[in-house]
């Protein structure tokens, strides 16, 4: 594969590049990373920058019919949308849940969308990493917003909110006065909360329920990324296409105070930062799953089992065999 050629296509906005490069950047082969490393270095000095918008909320909530009338509503405006998603769920299912088009049957069919389903990969770090880097390719290829989807699981809003700009939380009405279990350390990353289904017999609930989430956003200590007024909560219909305006405006008056106090470079450099430790511990980790390694880890986890030899020297022996094999050239790449 010809990747100078490939940058060029992604670089003109070729969608059929583009896809070829995720499906790259997919890829765990030892040739294929290297290929994959090369291109984003290639592509890095592009300097196009996407809003990069993360969008959590648990199913049934209405994510892809907001995803769909939301991006629509971008792409009437002449703004150019892609829609990844971070589903650390689907290799368990073993097909492909979130963004699936489908699920999105305008918006695939829109010139100016482009819709990628979440790979399947057993861990959320393989997930990840193809996530951030195809956010990467969408940005070099011209995106005015990159939508990232997940599912209200586990680790998947971290990893999500780490590589957004604007972090969104999409919740469902609800009857009574609990806050739907939302855990303290998701609405803490949040920037905008959108209560959907705010219509027919529903939107009197919508409307109470997102009055209890602004109640408790504002609990929540400031975060210096913060304009005053932020994180708020909304009311929406996806499937009405109600209040989808007055969000993006939002976003849009929120990233504007960003650039201009500085925070959204500020975070975009700590998020790189971050990646990059990601990626360290991650290969780190790698050392310790070949077999070699398993069988080493069995061996002198046996002896100290037994007495043998105490934890501490075990396991500088076999940070010392590591390294050794990596010394020798023997280790995995
Ligand atoms: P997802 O699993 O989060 O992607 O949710 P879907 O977008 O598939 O929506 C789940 C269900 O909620 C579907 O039956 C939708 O028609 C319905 N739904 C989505 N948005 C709205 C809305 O704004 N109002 C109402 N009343 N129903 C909605």
């Amino acid at each position: 594969m010809d990747i100078t050629e490939l940058g060029t296509g992604i670089l003109k906005g070729d969608r059929r590049a583009l896809a070829r490069a995720i499906t790259l950047v997919e890829s765990r082969r030892a040739d294929h990373r290297a290929q994959a490393a090369e291109l984003l270095e290639q592509l890095a000095s592009s300097g196009r920058q996407a809003m990069r918008i993360g969008l959590s909320g648990t199913p049934g909530v209405g994510k892809s019919t907001f995803i769909e009338a939301f991006g629509m509503m971008l792409t009437g405006q002449g703004l150019r949308v892609a829609v990844l998603a971070v589903d650390p769920s689907s290799a368990r299912s073993g097909g492909s849940i979130l963004g699936d088009k489908t699920r999105m049957e305008r918006l695939s069919r829109d010139p100016n969308a482009f819709i990628r389903p979440s790979p399947s990969q057993t861990h959320l770090g393989g997930v990840a990493r193809r996530s951030r880097e195809a956010v990467a390719l969408c940005e070099a290829a011209g995106f005015d917003v990159v939508l990232i989807e997940t599912v209200g699981v586990g680790q998947s809003e971290t990893v999500v909110a780490e590589m957004s700009d604007l972090f969104l939380l999409l919740l469902a009405p609800a009857g009574g006065d609990e806050l739907q279990g939302v855990k303290r350390g998701i609405m803490e990353m949040a920037d905008m909360i959108l209560v959907n289904k705010a219509d027919g017999e529903l939107k009197s609930t919508a409307t109470r329920t997102c009055a209890d989430y602004a109640g408790a956003l504002r609990l929540l200590r400031k975060r210096p990324q913060d304009p005053a007024g932020f994180p708020k909560a909304m009311t929406v219909s996806a499937m009405q296409e109600n209040g989808l305006a007055e969000a993006w405006s939002e976003m849009q008056a929120l990233a504007d105070w960003r650039r201009e106090e500085g925070h959204w470079s500020g975070r975009r450099a700590q998020q790189a930062r971050y990646w990059f430790e990601q990626e360290v511990q991650q290969a780190l980790l790698a050392q310790l799953a070949t077999p070699e390694a398993r069988q080493l880890m069995q061996d002198l986890g046996d002896r100290v089992a037994h007495g043998d030899t105490a934890p501490a020297s075990a396991a500088a022996e076999m940070l010392a065999r590591l390294e050794g094999r990596q010394a020798g050239g023997t280790g995995s790449s």
